[in-house]
């Protein structure tokens, strides 16, 4: 089923955005309101509304954008300096985009 939210229409490329990796399974792109010097989102291609809505099935969906947030801050260059991997679930999580997506947040001096 096709959805309308706006991750969904980043990933099928009908809504421009930064990309800096993608795969059969998530893209990554630059947040555009970042809260850190370096904030990028990992959103699988899957329309998942958030972590309350996954289950076993999904688990290797969540463990790849895990691994990513890893890859993706070693190429940033903060793996060793640190960062954040991080979830809103539902509002009052502070999720705005109902479509799943992990934050990578660093890069602070
Ligand atoms: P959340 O609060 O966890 O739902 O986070 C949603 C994030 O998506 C926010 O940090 C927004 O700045 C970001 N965002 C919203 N629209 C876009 C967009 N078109 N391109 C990139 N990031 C976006
Ligand atoms: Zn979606």
């Amino acid at each position: 089923m096709a959805h309308d939210c706006i991750f969904c229409q980043i990933v099928r490329n009908e809504t421009p955005a930064d990309f800096l990796y993608k795969n059969d399974a998530l893209v990554v792109f630059k947040d555009i309101h970042p809260h850190a010097p370096v904030h990028l989102l990992i959103v699988p291609l899957k329309h998942i509304r958030s972590i309350n809505d996954i289950d076993a099935k999904d688990g290797g969906t969540v463990s790849e954008m895990i691994l990513t947030g890893k890859l993706m801050a070693k190429k940033a260059g903060i793996a060793e300096s640190g960062y954040k991997l991080l979830f809103n679930v539902e509002r009052g999580g502070g999720q705005v985009i109902f479509h799943l997506h992990l934050h990578l947040l660093g890069g602070w001096k």
